[in-house]
């Protein structure tokens, strides 16, 4: 949907600020309660998600240039997506999609960032987004033998990611997942070197045509290896293949499942067991592309009803975050013997970001390096030993954060936990 399509969303703003804070009924006391990051470095409406419906307007309307400091506002933001979930505690409006296509458009008329234009130089001709990586993608593997599902049927599928694929320190995640698999019985299919990214990371640098050819040229893999269940650790490659390939009526009947939810399913079928105790106390940083942005995309066609209160026929559905994968990691890291799991205070829908969304890492790295520390400092006031999640952005994010500022925790993906827990 282009810009236009969200200009009721954008126009529904009434500039009440509550998209840069959790809801204040969720606030149970003296806690952090900023939820949009790029407000809280930046300090200025406009880089708020209120701020972005107003220069949403102002674009449709002409009334912008395409200047140096509105690209700044644009492109420092993660597209974590918490101002929506905030804003919707109320209202009835998008505000992460028409922040969204206000990169996209910027992105068809040319205003790009180098930094990002680099990553997506490198998806076109290498099919990554890891650009100067001297690793081959398959390199994880380490001797692990599976099915190639880019030259045999295969029913179950595990996708690496781009993050973990060319990232040595995120190998043990994959391998661990393989590892898992395969203990439990799964007949599992891999691609390794022909691998190919999700697209999910393009997207949210507005490089949208470029998400749409993967999606076509991955779903075409996919049905001639006759895939029925994607499995993926990485909450971008989920939000991807789950949300966006749906979105673009390519998806199909693939089902997507995160690593957490395909191992949790095969615990409760007694396919394996976490035995091993880990006396450990441990927080768990929900991914916004697992939790509120996770849950399955809503199909709608309908018009809205002339008036002053957006009222839709049929009425629409709006995604509220609600859905999302929140419990599954939780109720792994419950299921390991000595695990003792504690909590942030801005947790779920309301999650601060890890500073590794919408290609700031790349474009403005101090501004992910703050986001990411201000998550640690809240998982240390926990109490907890531990940081886990379920992601490698956020766990690197997190490493480097832990590593610069001399913090005492440890971070891990929530799979390392299991398979020592397991094997
Ligand atoms: S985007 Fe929503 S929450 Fe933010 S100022 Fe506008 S109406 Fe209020
Ligand atoms: S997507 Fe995240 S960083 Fe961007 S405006 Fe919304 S809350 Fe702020």
């Amino acid at each position: 949907m282009a810009l236009e399509q969200y200009q009721s969303d954008m126009e529904t703003c009434c500039r009440c600020s509550a998209c840069k804070f959790i809801p204040l009924e969720k606030v149970k006391g003296y806690q952090p309660v900023n939820i949009c990051p790029s407000i809280t470095y930046n300090d200025f409406h406009a880089y708020s998600g209120g701020g972005r419906m107003g220069i949403g307007v102002a674009i449709l309307e002409n009334r912008l240039e395409f200047t140096d400091k509105l690209l700044d506002v644009v492109y420092n933001c993660m597209t974590c997506g918490g101002c929506d979930i905030s804003c919707k505690y109320a209202m009835d409006m998008e505000v992460l999609k028409p922040i969204l296509e206000t990169r996209i458009r910027c992105v068809e008329n040319g205003y790009t960032l180098p930094a990002l234009d680099r990553l997506v130089a490198s998806l076109r001709t290498k099919g990554h987004m890891i650009p100067g990586t001297k690793t081959k993608r398959g390199d994880w593997m380490e001797g692990r033998v599976t099915k190639d599902y880019t030259t045999e049927k295969c029913e179950v599928i595990y996708h690496a990611g781009c993050r973990t694929c060319y990232n040595e320190d995120m190998w043990k995640v994959a391998q661990n997942t393989i590892d898992l698999l395969q203990k439990a019985g799964t007949d599992i299919g891999i691609a390794g070197d022909t691998e190919s990214c999700c697209g999910g990371r393009a997207y949210q640098m507005g490089y949208k045509e470029d998400t749409v050819k993967q999606a076509e040229k991955n779903m075409a893999v996919y049905k001639k290896a006759g895939v029925k269940i994607l499995v993926t650790g990485c909450a971008d490659c989920y939000h991807a293949f789950k949300v966006l390939y749906d979105e673009y009526g390519l998806k199909g009947n693939l089902e997507v499942l995160h690593t957490t939810e395909y191992l949790a399913r095969l615990l409760s079928e007694g396919k394996m067991k976490p035995g091993k105790t880990i006396n450990m106390t441990v927080t768990y940083h929900d991914p916004c592309h697992l939790g509120r942005l996770g849950e399955p995309y809503i199909h709608w066609e309908g018009k809205q009803i002339p008036g002053h209160i957006r009222i839709f026929k049929p009425p629409k559905e709006f995604r509220r975050g609600t859905f999302g994968i929140y419990e599954t990691p939780r109720e792994i890291l419950r299921s390991i013997p000595g695990i003792n799991l504690v909590e942030m205070q801005r947790t779920k829908e309301y999650a601060w970001c890890c500073g590794a969304g919408g290609g700031v890492t790349e474009s403005n790295p101090e501004f992910a390096a703050f986001i990411a520390g201000e998550r640690v400092r809240e998982a240390e006031n926990t109490g907890a030993e531990a940081i886990a999640t379920a992601c490698p952005g956020c766990e690197t994010g997190f490493g480097k954060s832990i590593n610069e500022n001399g913090s005492r925790l440890k971070v891990y993906d929530v799979i390392e936990l299991l398979h020592a827990a397991v094997i």
